[in-house]
């Protein structure tokens, strides 16, 4: 009897890994149609000037509504489309799409957008971002480009080659998550970026008690010395703002502010925050 149950168990093992599988080759399969079939839209989150509560950026960020499975979570998908090499189609519609979207903004509005480890493999990002810079009329100084440590450690040499070529363009560079890697440190010394993104990891702690603050503070410190913008990811309390405002933090991003939002949205919002200065 326990050894039928025991088989029984292996069985039911095997048929979950089974379904797993299965599961995981027909999104594989379905993400390879999705941008054709018109699935993936783009949300943007504002990213405001702490000390005017003045919109410098917004972040493009992607979503996937599935026809079966509703909105899947980037989380999940964007690890998938790197595995299978789906993201360089994936993220050169993104670049284009947000590009137009930000080319319609008033102000001077700038637009960050993700840019996958994957994408930066090959110099194909280059012409992509041209091409979006091109077709939507968007000044390049209004992108800004958000990579994460993965980026560099790719193979630096090359990767290092496309970041400067990008930035000849006039395209700003962030790093993004700063503080969750190994040697974040380190590309601050190796590459000019103009941005610093605190981890919302750190925003997170900042109420409690701990070294978040410390760290924070001294991330803020390290960017003004290299003159590099930071800007602090996951604000969602005041308080979390009033402690990021006391130590010179020059951006925040969070749903204090506002989650992410569609692009109608965001131009209304935009469009609106033009008229109240004017
Ligand atoms: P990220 O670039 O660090 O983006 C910030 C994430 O934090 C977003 O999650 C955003 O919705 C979320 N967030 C913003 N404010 C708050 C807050 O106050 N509290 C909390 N708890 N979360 C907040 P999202 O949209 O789910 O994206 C997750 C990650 O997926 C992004 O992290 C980015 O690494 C990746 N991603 C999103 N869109 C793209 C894309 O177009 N291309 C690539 N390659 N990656 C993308
Ligand atoms: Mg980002
Ligand atoms: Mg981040
Ligand atoms: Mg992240």
């Amino acid at each position: 009897r326990a050894k039928a149950t025991g088989r029984g168990c292996w069985s039911f093992f095997e048929e979950e890994m089974d379904l797993e599988l299965r599961k995981r080759r027909a999104l594989e399969s379905d993400l390879r149609n999705a941008v054709d079939n018109n699935e993936f839209e783009l949300v943007f989150q504002p990213i405001v000037k702490l000390d005017q509560q003045r919109i410098s950026t917004c972040e493009a960020l992607l979503r996937w509504r599935h026809p079966e499975r509703g909105y899947v979570s980037p989380a999940d998908f964007i690890p998938l489309a790197e595995e299978t090499g789906t993201i360089s189609q994936i993220g050169e519609w993104v670049l284009r799409k947000a590009c137009c979207e930000a080319a319609a903004w008033p102000g001077g509005i700038g637009v960050a957008v993700n840019v996958s480890a994957v994408q930066f493999k090959n110099a194909a990002v280059v012409r992509a971002v041209m091409e979006a810079l091109s077709a939507s009329g968007l000044p390049a100084h209004r992108l800004e480009l958000e990579i994460t440590e993965s980026v560099l450690l790719n193979d630096s040499v090359t990767t290092l080659a496309t970041l400067h070529t990008l930035k000849r363009l006039g395209v700003r560079v962030a790093m993004d998550d700063f503080g969750t890697g190994f040697s974040s440190l380190s590309y601050l010394q190796s590459f000019p970026f103009d941005k610093i993104k605190i981890d919302q990891s750190f925003v997170r702690n900042l109420d409690a008690t701990g070294n978040a603050r410390l760290i924070v503070r001294s991330v803020i410190g390290l960017g003004r010395s290299l003159g590099i913008t930071t800007t602090a990811e996951g604000i969602e309390t005041e308080a979390q703002l009033e402690q990021l405002r006391l130590e010179g933090c020059e951006e925040g991003q969070g749903y204090l502010f506002s989650r992410p939002v569609s692009a109608a949205a965001i131009r209304d919002l935009v469009a609106n925050l033009g008229r109240n200065a004017a």
